[in-house]
């Protein structure tokens, strides 16, 4: 049984590096491939808004579900607008890109939606695959998270793509905040054949079982290297740990009933 929990749609039918089919349809039918029961998909504006995602989950109710990815566009908006979706859709957490979004964990109002998803019970994803322009903003890089993990013990955040090439930093995070997990999404792949794409295995086995979780990005990774990379991580890994890697972890997270 395998939980995906880093995937993208396209509202446009077709993306990533690869340009790939990738509507809902698309992404099922490649799970379908690779044996994958369930995928969590991530919304992002510009790619797939907050509604589509939602409508296209429901459409294939028993294997997606959607996360919110909050809309910094007018701060003063931010919490009003996750509120009354919230009330709409009940999705599963939150997705924040902020590299992509243009914001950090230093504005007010992303810290406002971590406090918001801390009183709630929301997970929230984060990316912290450091690239291009921002490359050297310090409040992008995994550390930046450390300080916000232990403020608000309670609050689950997922540090997705395990920090790139921050992979080591992610991991002390992790290491030193029992409410952060690590998705190996995208860097075994956009890695291979360098150290940064082994220390994914380091981190499944180093840290404690089901602080690292599956996931693909697809289509930015084409779903069944995803899955051969995971497995080659996986090896010779027990019984427990590799349930938690795969889909147990995710599941008790995004709060998914699995058969
Ligand atoms: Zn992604």
């Amino acid at each position: 049984m395998i939980v995906d929990c880093h995937t993208h749609i396209f509202e446009v039918g077709r993306g990533g590096p690869f340009d790939l089919p990738a509507s809902a349809e698309d992404l099922v039918r490649a799970m379908d491939k690779q044996q994958v029961e369930l995928s969590v998909v991530l919304p992002l504006v510009g790619i797939a808004g907050n509604d589509f995602v939602q409508q296209q989950c429901a459409a294939f109710s028993e294997r997606l579900i959607g996360l919110y990815n909050p809309d910094f566009s007018v701060p003063d908006e931010t919490i009003p607008k996750m509120e009354s979706f919230f009330e709409q859709y009940s999705p599963k957490g939150l997705k924040i890109h902020p590299r992509y979004q243009g914001v950090t964990v230093k504005d007010t109002v992303v810290s406002e939606v971590f406090h918001w998803a801390h009183e709630r019970g929301v997970v929230i994803l984060v990316d912290v695959f450091l690239y291009g322009p921002s490359l050297d903003n310090p409040d992008l890089h995994p550390i930046a998270y450390h300080r916000l993990a232990q403020q608000m013990p309670e609050l689950k955040m997922i540090l997705a793509h395990a920090g790139g090439f921050k992979i080591m930093e992610a991991f002390m995070v992790a290491k030193s905040n029992p409410n952060v997990y690590l998705d190996v999404s995208f860097t075994p792949a956009y890695f291979h054949g360098s150290s940064v794409a082994d220390d994914c295995g380091f981190l499944i086995r180093r840290l404690p079982a089901g602080r690292v979780l599956y996931g693909s990005d697809f289509p930015y990774v084409p779903f069944a290297e995803s899955v051969d990379r995971a497995r080659s991580l996986m090896t010779d890994t027990g019984d427990g740990l590799s349930r938690q890697f795969w889909g147990d972890s995710a599941a008790a997270l995004f709060g998914i009933a699995l058969k």
